[in-house]
């Protein structure tokens, strides 16, 4: 399997999308966290508002209840000795016009009912013998009692007021009872104060005891453990987040009530309170998504732009050597610095690489003085030929006695006759035609798809040429050749030399300035 190249272009792509990713994180949770702050400041703020409004009115309902007592006492301590009518229907009055108390009870100074409403309770004559009724006949002022369980088996708290005549002799008492587990004032006061959010309120007297929940079944628990309610058995008010007895997390309002020594707790669940930034990074969520794709598609495309041409110009490296490369490289876009150096450096390097090259082969392939091919280089093209059934002839050819104008002109007079004769070569072939320094004063062309007879008159141009014009040296230099051909003569590439060279060797002893054609019986001279 191929190995994935980790790319430029995928590096770009990952580093912004990771950045795009932890921007969206950071300001989701950012936003989430100063959401979910306010709304605790908010939610314990409003709970404590509201635990201190109900405080007020629970305060006022208490104030107001004692004070309808005292009237009542008035009242009663004008004929509480001589009409007990008048004691019935002054505590069926209490109980059904102030319609704040479940029962009433009148005593006398001792604890005696005289009257009570519902006359159901059946408890007229008998002694007071309830805990909250003992201490107000103790106490003999206004009072509301701790909670306590009544002989009916009921949780009830008594609030009460004292009798006196008008010389202040103590007479008795008046008082009600609240069923606290029953349908009462405070259900009326309070009930209506829990919401469908989980928000909801309770009262606790002094002693960390429930005097009113929503759920009566919690009427009468003791909850000291609430660190709420320590503190509102301190006679403290405020709001904190608490861990409530039933470990649930909540956000509470609390307000200590003086008169009663009650303490009104108002508070909602945590989780409850946090759901509209939970709603809120849900949505937010939602709403970054379409941008968070158009993003995407943005970072793929600028990335693409950005990598490109690096990356163009990183493959087009791979195969540096070949020309066409370069082209390719001038195509690449590069519209940034380091895109824009990085490929002028490469199209220079590649410039010099190639006329290094194109240097090395040029002189690995042609001879230095007349510039003709060298004899390598020949060797490969008839090899190559041979390889693909190319036929062709050979051309040796050697300058007649050279030696002598050598010595006559010196060696480099030598040497420009060599080229003269180079150039005289170059004029009498064609482009396809292959003009060798064979080695010395000898020379080869070699003429592909040429018939051997085609090849001698070639060769007998470029003698009579020579023959006819005057060389470097001032004076005529003429040659002699031999003509061999493939496959005509032979099928061994080597052969074709041989034979081209006796023919040579045959024009030389047959007094020179002459080319002689390879023929398989004997050789031919023409001239
Ligand atoms: P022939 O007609 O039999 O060929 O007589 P020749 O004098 O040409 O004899 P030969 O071919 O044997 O002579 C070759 C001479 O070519 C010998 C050498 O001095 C001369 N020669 C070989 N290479 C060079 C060269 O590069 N420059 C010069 N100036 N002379 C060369
Ligand atoms: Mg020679
Ligand atoms: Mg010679």
């Amino acid at each position: 399997m191929k190995k994935m190249k980790l790319s430029l272009r995928h590096l770009i792509i990952f580093v912004a999308l990771l950045s795009c990713v932890l921007t969206l994180v950071s300001s989701l949770w950012s936003g989430y966290h100063t959401d979910k702050q306010t709304l605790i400041a908010n939610n314990l703020e409003t709970n404590r508002v509201y635990a201190q409004k109900l405080a007020e009115t629970t305060d006022i309902f208490f104030k107001a209840t004692l004070q309808t007592l005292r009237f009542s006492s008035m009242d009663i301590a004008s004929f509480m000795q001589n009409d007990e009518q008048k004691l019935l229907h002054e505590a069926n009055r209490l109980k059904e016009q102030t319609n704040t108390f479940n029962s009433v009870v009148i005593t006398d100074a001792k604890g005696k009912i005289l009257a009570t409403s519902p006359q159901s309770l059946q408890l007229k004559d008998k002694m007071l013998a309830s805990p909250g009724g003992k201490q107000a006949l103790k106490e003999k002022k206004p009072l509301i009692s701790k909670p306590y369980t009544a002989i009916t088996g009921r949780l009830v708290i008594f609030i009460s007021h004292p009798i006196f005549d008008k010389k202040g002799n103590y007479l008795g008492l008046v008082g009600g009872t609240l069923y606290l587990k029953e349908k009462n004032i405070l259900n009326t006061l309070l009930g209506e104060h829990f919401y469908q959010d989980g928000s909801y309120v309770y009262v606790v007297d002094g002693d960390g005891r429930v005097v009113y929940h929503q759920n009566p079944q919690r009427v009468n628990d003791v909850v000291v453990e609430n660190p709420v309610v320590q503190k509102i058995m301190q006679g403290k008010s405020g709001a904190e987040q608490v861990i409530n007895t039933k470990k649930q997390d909540m956000l509470a309002g609390y307000s200590y009530i003086p008169i009663a020594d009650w303490g009104i707790v108002a508070q909602r669940p945590v989780d409850q309170a946090l759901a509209p930034a939970t709603e809120m990074l849900n949505e937010m969520v939602q709403q970054s998504l379409p941008f968070l794709l158009v993003s995407l598609l943005v970072i793929w495309w600028i990335s693409r732009r950005i990598a490109q041409p690096l990356h163009q110009l990183a493959h087009y490296t791979e195969n540096s050597t070949e020309n066409s490369q370069e082209k390719h490289i001038e195509n690449v876009m590069a519209w940034y610095y380091e895109a824009i150096q990085l490929k002028k450096s490469l199209l220079h390097s590649l410039v010099f690489l190639h006329n290094r090259v194109n240097y090395f082969m040029y002189q690995s392939t042609t001879d230095p003085l007349t510039k003709l091919t060298n004899r390598r280089t020949m060797d490969e093209k008839m090899k190559n030929w041979v390889e693909n059934d190319v036929p062709f002839s050979l051309i040796l050819l050697d300058i007649d006695r050279f030696k002598r104008v050598n010595d006559t002109y010196g060696h480099s007079i030598g040497d420009e006759v060599l080229k003269f004769l180079a150039c005289q070569m170059n004029e009498v072939s064609r482009e396809s035609d292959i003009c060798c320094r064979f080695g010395g004063e000898e020379f080869v062309i070699l003429l592909p798809h040429t018939e051997k007879m085609e090849a001698f008159k070639v060769a007998e141009r470029l003698r009579m040429n020579m023959e006819s014009s005057t060389s470097p040296c001032g004076e005529t230099v003429t040659i002699s050749a031999g003509v061999s051909s493939y496959p005509d003569c032979t099928s061994e590439i080597t052969k074709v030399i041989e034979q081209a060279d006796e023919c040579l060797y045959e024009a030389k002893n047959s007094g020179r300035n002459r080319t002689i054609v390879f023929e398989h019986s004997h050789k031919v001279l023409q001239c």
